[in-house]
């Protein structure tokens, strides 16, 4: 038998007890016949409880020294599973990630993988050892530092290493019975989904569903890994994420009305800047523009208003993550007086909440449906964008829930008997 990767999440390691269980169930797949190569977060909130550690000995950490701390958090609960493993009379090896040779670029905090060597992996699979791998984590090639892959990044070094020893499939393992159509947290009667495609997951992951990072899903679908999430603390069959939205036989067996949407996602994470007073003429949004790219900033939505005719002045309005926001802010700040526009705004009082599916790219009406769901809720609508398989709205943060919960009944997704469990997690 092949190669099975698995991740287990913070939730599933979080304690002594939990971590014993997790042993458990990786002998069961070795006991099963398979050579098992695990990743490993960080017990419970760790990471969390670092970050507010590193905040209260400095408001903005050198991010070389915020990556050498975070990795502490996985280094632990992988030599913890090792040793829990032992316990059951079984052999395992644990490496962090730069032992296990997952390289990646050189950008603290958010570095891209871009080469996986698996050689001790390997040699630790021959001489019989279950491999336990710390999660999130790599070295740089060029600079030899160590990185971190950005929050929920475990996910990623799982697929990662399931595409460089050629696993047939990784399973994610987590505090939900798999991909639900929406957060089980805030909508109990989401509903378990069963397949779904890389091109909605990816959506449903850009759109702050956190259940599977970003990254995971793109290297998933680049490979052609299929993911399996599942629970830790049951049996249950999760959702498989494979195939593409154009792969018929994906869809076959479900009727066209259930496939219509996906799923509806939400995120907290993203604040708003509006740069007020922008003189109208070529070249202004560019700067705008060049200055966060240099400061390696991710922008999401973008709004451009029409300028007012008196004025010749226009508002340029944009929402990137939270994290970002002060380096964004200091980065625009330089640029007042060469660009000359009057003032800048910040709000982190805003959510989105986005629509997903491969239904709506032949279903008209579904963006219609969308807005008078969230209207009925009396949510107010910020701003808007689209994708072919998507509709995303901002609107205050206080709405988010009562947003995402409209547009789930409005779509039929709610479950008639509640399936939705939440095993474990803080949810922070
Ligand atoms: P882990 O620690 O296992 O990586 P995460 O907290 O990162 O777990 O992700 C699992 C959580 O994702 C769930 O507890 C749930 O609250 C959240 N979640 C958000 N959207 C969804 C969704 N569509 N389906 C399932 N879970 C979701
Ligand atoms: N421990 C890291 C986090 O909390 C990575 C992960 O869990 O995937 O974000
Ligand atoms: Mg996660």
């Amino acid at each position: 038998m092949g190669i099975v990767v698995q991740k287990y999440g913070g939730s599933s390691v979080a304690d002594p007890t939990a971590i014993k269980r997790v042993a458990r169930r990786i002998v069961q797949a070795k006991k099963d016949g398979h050579d098992v190569v695990v990743a490993v977060s960080a017990m419970g909130d760790t990471t969390d409880e670092l970050l507010d550690k590193a905040q209260a000995v400095s408001p903005l950490p050198p991010a070389r020294e915020l990556d050498m701390l975070l990795t502490a958090g996985e280094r632990i609960s992988m030599a913890l599973v090792a040793m829990a493993i032992s316990d059951l009379g079984f052999s395992a090896r644990s490496f962090t990630g730069s032992q296990a040779g997952v390289i990646t670029d050189s950008v603290h905090g958010k570095a891209k993988i871009i080469d996986v060597t698996p050689g001790r992996i390997q040699e630790a699979i021959a001489d019989g050892h279950i491999v336990i791998v710390a999660g999130f984590q790599g070295v740089s090639q060029d600079t030899k530092e160590i990185t971190t892959l950005g929050r929920g990044g475990t996910d990623t070094t799982a697929v990662a290493l399931a595409a460089a020893l050629k696993a047939d499939v990784c399973e994610i393992y987590t505090d939900v019975d798999g991909v639900f159509t929406a957060d089980p947290r805030i909508v109990p009667a989401a509903r378990k989904l069963d397949t779904v495609t890389y091109e909605e997951m990816l959506e449903l992951a850009a759109c702050g569903a956190k259940i599977l990072h970003l990254r995971c899903v793109e290297y998933a679908r680049r490979y052609d890994i299929p993911i399996h999430v599942r629970s830790s603390f049951s049996q249950l069959h999760g959702t498989i994420v494979r195939g593409s939205i154009d792969d018929i036989p994906v869809l076959k067996g479900k009727s066209m009305e259930a496939a219509i949407i996906a799923g509806v996602a939400h995120d907290r994470s993203e604040a708003k800047i509006t740069v007020v007073g922008v003189p109208d003429k070529v070249g202004e949004a560019a700067r705008i523009f060049t200055a966060l790219a240099e400061a390696q900033i991710n922008l999401d939505m973008i709004v451009q208003n029409v300028s007012a005719a008196a004025t010749n002045l226009t508002d340029i309005s944009f929402t990137l993550p939270r994290t970002d926001g002060q380096v964004a802010m200091t980065a625009l700040a330089g640029l007042q007086a060469t660009i000359g526009f009057q003032t800048l705004l910040y709000d982190e009082t805003v959510g989105k909440v986005s629509l997903i599916g491969a239904g709506m790219r032949s279903h008209p009406g579904v963006t219609a449906k969308f807005f008078a769901a969230i209207a009925d809720a009396g949510v107010n609508l910020g701003m808007i964008s689209t994708s072919e398989i998507r509709i995303s709205v901002i609107v205050d943060e206080a709405d988010v829930d009562a947003a995402v919960a409209a547009a789930h009944t409005a779509f039929d997704l709610d479950a008639t008997e509640v399936e939705a469990v939440v095993y474990g997690g803080s949810g922070r």
